[in-house]
């Protein structure tokens, strides 16, 4: 096996533990803002939950369905942000997405699991999903995020 095969089986492995055991895969009762996010695309659909704590995140949570690299990101997301402040996760953002649309984002750590989103365009919407609809919660925006 290669190097690249072993960090790319790495990465897979990641991405399929978090999709079955995602963190903090729950309402949040207390939460302040929340957030829809749905991607028609490939049908995945989610909440994103936070309670700020001043000006940030004391916690987040997410909920709904998707496919694995959704569900997996949302949960690497929500373990990434918290107790960022709500500059810091854009920044954050900002670099996932440079990443997974094949750029370089830096040192990202586990985040890095999605660098072979960017092989499959369809995939990047499942990818940034969350952090979309966290985007939008951070905002107070109501309506509802679409990725179309
Ligand atoms: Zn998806």
């Amino acid at each position: 096996m290669s190097e690249l095969d072993s960090v790319e089986e790495l990465y897979q492995q990641v991405i399929l533990d978090h999709n079955r055991t995602p963190r903090n895969f729950r309402k949040l009762e207390d939460a302040d803002r929340s957030a829809e996010g749905h991607n028609p695309l490939c049908g995945d659909h989610l909440w994103v939950f936070v309670r700020m704590e001043g000006n940030r995140i004391g916690d987040i949570t997410f909920y709904g369905a998707g496919c694995a690299i959704s569900k997996a990101s949302a949960s690497m997301m929500t373990e990434a942000v918290k107790g960022k402040s709500r500059q810091e996760a854009e920044e954050l953002f900002e670099r996932f997405r440079r990443l997974v649309m094949g750029g370089d984002g830096g040192s990202l750590g586990k985040l890095a699991a999605f660098s072979g989103v960017s092989e499959f365009p369809v995939r990047v919407k499942c990818a940034t999903l969350a952090w979309h609809t966290l985007r939008s919660a951070l905002e107070g925006k109501e309506e509802t995020v679409s990725t179309e």
